[in-house]
């Protein structure tokens, strides 16, 4: 096993800089998801770790090596693709013993990996099949065992689910975690689902233009985002962002004005960090919104639409702005019109016109 460094690593597509200094530390045995928008720089970064990207500046170093200038094949990882990337000519067992036989290495040792690898991912009845008898998440199950075969040091997965259906998606994601748990490998994970990060990782680095915006444990970052962009990525539904205007800052606390609900009043205890006249947006997560009368600041919304998901609900609120809202509660049956709620003032998150954290 070993750790992954990356310092200061850059990339360049010719003139343009598409990471700008990526700086992290993964540790021995991590499971780190690597978490953002489509072009954030997932893929590169993973590929320049895997060696399939040359790097622009900085260092890559796996199990304490320096590997800038090593070869993939010599860097102790191995990565599974979103294409699978199997030969469709060969049968289940010559996919995963191809890469080995390749390398000469001797046979016995090649069967014992393989027949080891199909156990772990319960393929063992379709090694004598061809890519194309195979479901979608049987050819997944075994796209992961061509890299398990390998015995690498670190995993590296590049969004393996994404051409999965839903259902399979979340089987295989228990499938990985179970795989992370029985082999204890260091595993780098890429996706731009949020809910595959937060229940696979065990720290998230979610990545916007090139640039590392937050790293940390999956309920760290949801409760304690360090911007807009962290709080608006996890969690769903999205968190709720309403434009205020300070009305009186003090040492005990502020008074914001809701700007897109009449001035709606809401106190948060936060000491000196912003001033009068100044304009914020509050954010509450969906699920933080209590019953009317129960919470700092009462609003009441005109309802645009209910999902029932039959244990929650979701209530979609019109607020004639850009600012629409979404309420999470307990399911009801029965026709809603409008929804009376009130946010409790210790669940706002603060943060400035650029997005920046204000507590
Ligand atoms: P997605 O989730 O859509 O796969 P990503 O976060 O993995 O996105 P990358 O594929 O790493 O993003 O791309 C990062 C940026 O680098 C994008 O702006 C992309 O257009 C650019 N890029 C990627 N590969 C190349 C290339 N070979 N040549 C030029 N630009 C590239």
């Amino acid at each position: 096993m070993a750790g992954v460094t990356l310092n200061e690593v850059k990339k360049r597509f010719g003139a343009f800089e598409v990471i700008h200094g990526a700086s992290l530390e993964v540790n021995d045995g991590e499971f780190i998801v690597f978490v953002g928008p489509s072009g954030c720089g997932k893929s590169t970064l993973l590929r320049m770790i895997a060696g399939l990207e040359d790097i622009s500046g900085g260092e890559i170093g796996i199990g304490g090596k320096v590997v800038n200038d090593v070869e993939p094949a010599d860097r102790g990882t191995a990565m599974v693709f979103q294409s699978y990337a199997l030969y469709p000519h060969m049968n289940v067992r010559q996919n995963l013993s191809f890469g080995l036989r390749m390398n000469g290495n001797p046979r016995e040792d090649t069967e014992r990996r393989v027949r080891h690898a199909a156990e772990i991912l319960r393929i063992t009845e379709l090694l004598d099949r061809r890519p194309r008898q195979l479901s979608g998440g049987q050819r997944q199950r075994v796209a992961i065992g061509r890299a398990i075969v390998r015995e690498p040091e670190v995993f590296l997965f590049d969004e393996p689910l994404s051409n999965l259906d839903a259902e399979l998606r979340v089987q295989m994601r228990v499938e990985i975690a179970k795989l992370h748990a029985e082999l204890g490998t260091t595993m780098i994970y890429v996706t731009h689902d949020q809910t595959e990060a937060m229940t696979l990782a065990d720290r998230i680095v979610v990545l916007r233009d090139g640039r590392i915006e937050q790293i940390g444990r999956p309920l760290d970052l949801y409760d304690d985002p360090a911007n807009r962009f962290v709080a608006g990525f996890l969690g769903s539904p999205k968190m709720n962002f309403l434009e205020a205007e300070v009305v009186a800052s003090g040492s005990t606390g502020a008074t914001l004005a809701l700007l897109n609900h009449q001035g709606a009043k809401l106190t948060i205890p936060v000491a000196n960090a912003v001033s009068g006249g100044e304009r914020v947006v509050v954010g509450i997560r969906p699920e933080h919104f209590r019953e009317a009368g129960k919470g700092d600041c009462n609003l009441q919304l005109d309802v645009d639409v209910v999902e029932h998901l039959g244990s929650t609900s979701y209530v979609y609120a019109n607020t004639n702005s850009p600012e629409q809202l979404i309420v999470q509660r307990e399911e009801q049956q029965g026709r809603l019109d409008t929804l009376n709620v009130s946010i409790p003032s210790a669940r706002v998150y603060l943060f400035d016109q650029a997005g920046k954290r204000l507590q």
